[in-house]
């Protein structure tokens, strides 16, 4: 597999390509619409042909790429069954296997973060959107989000992966690019010898600000990013 790691520097988002290496075939994670031509020339020059766009969940701090990308490429788009997104081609369900060449990317439905987060596992990597961050966890306060959910997403789906699974978070604020599960069950300061009572109290008392970019952005990515 080829695998790419990609950063939106003013979101802190992270976008994943994965492509199989005899077909040619890639999928891209969280695409960011002002990163597209970055996104465009890395194909072109690993001459990769893009199949999938998916978004972990409606993201609330940047405009999705979905619809760009599949003007450009024709690649189809995907998100989790839940999202109120009517402009994605297709909705995966829980359990539901992507697959692209030879990739397969499993779809595990894991809200909290947002009550229509996915996050998506292949062999020895998990993509966790804002549900699960490395030494963190997304903020539980809007789009549907829990925290009672995020709890029980990260115990009961995320840390019964094996151990050594990487880690890849849909954002980071502080310079870490990967974890392990086995790091973040031991490490995690909001998790790691923590009830889910405690951690339930110590995310409805984060008293974050909104997002900068929410009400902008949520609309769009109802869109796919696209305008109206
Ligand atoms: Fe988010």
């Amino acid at each position: 597999m080829q695998f790419r790691q990609l950063f939106h520097q003013s979101s802190g988002t992270y976008t994943y390509l994965l492509a199989c290496k005899e077909t040619q075939k890639a999928v891209i994670i969280d695409p960011v619409l002002e990163n597209v031509s970055q996104y465009i020339t890395l194909l072109e020059q690993l001459q990769l042909k893009l199949v999938v766009a998916i978004d972990t969940h409606t993201h609330a701090d940047h405009i999705t790429a979905l619809g760009e990308l599949h003007d450009i490429t024709g690649c189809s788009t995907m998100m989790g069954e839940y999202t109120a997104a009517q402009c994605v081609l297709e909705k995966i369900e829980d359990g539901q296997v992507i697959d692209v060449g030879g990739i397969h990317l499993k779809a595990l439905y894991t809200p909290g973060h947002t009550n229509e987060s996915f996050s998506f596992y292949t062999e020895d990597k998990v993509f966790t959107g804002d549900l699960l961050l490395i030494r963190g966890t997304g903020r539980t306060d809007f789009q549907g989000g829990d925290p009672g959910k995020s709890w029980d997403s990260i115990n009961s789906k995320l840390f019964t992966l094996p151990d050594e699974t990487f880690v890849f978070p849909g954002h980071d604020y502080k310079g870490w690019t990967v974890s392990s599960i086995a790091e973040e069950k031991a490490y995690n300061p909001r998790l790691s010898g923590l009830s889910r009572d405690e951690y339930i109290s110590i995310m409805d008392n984060l008293n974050l600000p909104d997002p900068q970019m929410m009400d902008i952005a949520v609309p769009a990515n109802l869109r796919c990013g696209k305008s109206v």
